[in-house]
């Protein structure tokens, strides 16, 4: 019995190549295995003016210049921008100095092993936690903008933001 799928030859193939470079990383429960290279070199390709430019990303965009060194950190090691790609949802919660922020990033790469089922498990998942965000790694992928390479993992997140913007929320 061959226990290799077509999928595993294939990346065994372009990394004899040295076609990619496939990194290993783990997070709580979760074994990941990321091309980082591809990762940051398409978010450094990517323009922020092709991102949604509504006041609520505009406020998430704006946070982004001022996290924590971990949380800069946590997303330098992923190789994502955080101001960039994503979707970041602004669910309203009445509080307009407080805003709560559900969203998602892309990564060149997949899960090798950790939690599924992030859409109904949320609550129950030993959650990545930096400052107010929690983290999880999705095998599910929403939202994929056409010219993001494959493989493909999610990063889901929620965080608790305040509001920076001189003007106010609607
Ligand atoms: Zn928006």
């Amino acid at each position: 019995m061959n226990p290799w799928t077509l999928d595993e030859i294939w990346l065994m193939r372009l990394k004899e190549e040295g076609a990619i470079h496939l990194i290993q990383m783990q997070f709580n429960e979760w074994i990941i295995e990321i091309d980082l290279e591809r990762t940051k070199q398409y978010y450094s390709n990517h323009k922020i003016e092709e991102d949604c430019s509504c006041l609520y990303c505009d406020n998430y965009r704006a946070n982004c210049e001022m996290l924590s060194p971990p949380l800069k950190e946590f997303f330098y090691q992923l190789g994502i921008d955080p101001r960039k790609e994503g979707e970041f949802m602004d669910l309203n919660t009445g509080d307009d100095k407080l805003r709560s922020i559900q969203g998602m990033y892309h990564i060149v790469g997949r899960v090798l092993s950790g939690p599924d089922d992030l859409d109904s498990k949320w609550n129950e998942i030993d959650l990545i936690k930096i400052d107010t965000y929690k983290f999880g790694f999705n095998r599910q992928i929403y939202c994929l903008p056409e010219d993001f390479p494959t493989p493909t993992v999610q990063l889901d997140f929620t965080a608790v933001i305040p509001w920076v913007l001189e003007i106010k929320p609607e």
